[in-house]
């Protein structure tokens, strides 16, 4: 592995293709017979420092349409927080299945989860048909995985029976030095970025495109007024950039005035901050109480100079659904890819129906609108909004602090990088936007 390391941090990426691949590497993983390890804990009690383990493992096989990336960092999304704390189900359930599909697939289903759904990395070595990619390829990946056997994913991938994300619902995650990837999840590492930067955007950015920007989600235009809540979160980071560049007005919903700090520091105008407004929407664990649904429409209005808002960029769930359905505009899109708080939603009908509002549903991104939105960050529109960087032996205490919510942005994780800061091949670019790239760092 240090061979490798060595010929990546020297830039000698032509000799990459000529080095073998290790017969094994270092990985974060959860293991099958600790699954029922947090039973009869609350959620919150759940952590995954005592469940994410840093261990040797074997290298997979390579097969034909894939691809071994050496990793030089990744980062922490909230599925591996889900993952480490086994809810709403152990991932081991979506190992077992996709074991099953074919001979290809079999070598996930293992006793371990290597997780992680981000990385930025050199290409090792490709599998038999891989022709676009070839080993030395300075890369980061999305995390839709396809099979692309049945019609239904010919129009839209994620529409594929066999659709899943790479490191959730599959072994071999972007979280370790090595990461078995499908050829087609590839795409370029922009070069003004360095390594753990570039690793950061990949599932929110384009989950946030799809969900905001592409007319498979609500389809924004110029002129929206978008109410994007988490907005210096993982996803709301990225909506909110989006909104701005694409001439929509973002109403960003927060729960700090650091975190506020962040997003205006970002361009945004109209922000709220929901714990000094103290929504409280549930009055009990039944019953919701429309007058706190009233309270936000009005904040909202009076920020917006009297107008209710076109998108609403949902993803807390339970806590926040029946709220976001009200303040949406007559005709409006309230659009979801989550349930943090809870999946089984509950809302006022009349609202939605009376008022010709939608609820689209959103998940990740297929690839042309992961390319999309990579492409975003290349041209330096979109920037990474890393707030820190742990080294791989901590990556439990990096998944605690998303589960805990006490992070901005994204968390990074270095793999085979030995420190922050390297892998940058545009240092003029980067200078361009450096304000931007360092604006979550530290916060
Ligand atoms: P994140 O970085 O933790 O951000 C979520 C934000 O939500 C937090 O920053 C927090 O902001 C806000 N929030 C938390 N609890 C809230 C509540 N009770 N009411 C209102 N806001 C609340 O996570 P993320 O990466 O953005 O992911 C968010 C969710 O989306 C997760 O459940 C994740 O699994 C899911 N997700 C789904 C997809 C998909 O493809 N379907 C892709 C990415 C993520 P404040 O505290 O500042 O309000």
């Amino acid at each position: 592995m240090n061979e490798i390391r060595d010929a990546i941090l020297s830039n000698s990426l032509d000799a990459i293709g000529g080095l073998a691949v290790p017969e094994s590497y270092r990985a974060v993983l959860v293991r099958k017979d600790e699954q029922d390890m947090f039973q009869g804990l609350a959620t919150k009690e759940k952590d995954p420092r005592k469940s994410l383990h840093v261990e040797e493992v074997p290298t997979p096989e390579l097969g034909p349409g894939e691809a071994i990336v050496a990793v030089m960092a990744s980062s922490v999304n909230y599925n591996t927080v889900w993952t480490s704390i086994f809810e709403p189900v152990s991932t081991f359930g979506f190992l077992e299945r996709y074991g099953r599909v074919s001979e290809l697939t079999r070598k996930h289903d293992l006793p371990y989860h290597v997780v992680g759904s981000d990385l930025a990395g050199v290409v090792l070595k490709v599998g038999p048909g891989v022709n676009r990619w070839k080993p030395g390829d300075q890369v980061v990946a999305h995390c839709l995985s396809v099979e692309l056997e049945d019609p239904a994913g010919h129009d839209d991938t994620m529409m594929d029976p066999q659709q899943r994300i790479w490191g959730f619902e599959t072994n071999f995650g972007g979280l370790a030095e090595l990461a078995l990837v499908k050829s087609n999840q590839l795409m370029p590492k922009p070069g003004h970025l360095s390594w753990e930067e570039a690793a950061a955007p990949g599932l929110v950015n384009s989950t946030a495109y799809r969900q905001l920007v592409s007319r498979n989600g609500a389809n924004m235009k110029q002129g929206d007024t978008v109410l994007i809540w988490g907005a210096s979160g993982g996803l709301g980071s990225y909506a909110t950039q989006m909104a701005l560049n694409g001439g929509a007005i973002p109403v960003c919903v927060v729960s700090s005035p650091e975190k506020a700090e962040i997003v205006r520091r970002m361009g945004a105008e109209l922000v709220i901050d929901r714990s000094a407004e103290q929504y409280a929407f549930w009055k009990d664990e039944h019953t919701q109480d429309p007058r706190e649904w009233q309270r936000l429409g009005k904040k909202i209005r009076e920020l917006t100079g009297g107008e209710d808002v076109d998108i609403v960029f949902e993803h807390p769930g339970r806590e926040t659904f029946g709220a976001s359905v009200y303040v949406a505009k007559k005709g409006g899109t309230i659009v979801t890819c989550a349930s943090t708080t809870g999946y089984m939603h509950s809302y006022d009908n009349r609202y939605l129906w009376m008022n010709l509002k939608r609820i689209v549903s959103s998940h990740f991104a297929n690839y042309k609108e992961a390319w999309e939105a990579n492409r975003l960050i290349e041209k330096g529109l979109i920037h990474p909004t890393l707030s820190k960087v742990y080294p791989m032996a901590e990556v439990g205490q990096a998944a605690l602090d998303v589960h805990r919510n006490a992070h901005q942005g994204k968390v990074g994780v270095l793999t085979l990088a030995p420190e922050e800061g390297l892998g940058v091949r545009d240092p003029e670019k980067r200078e361009q936007h450096l304000e931007a790239i360092n604006r979550f760092r530290g916060a």
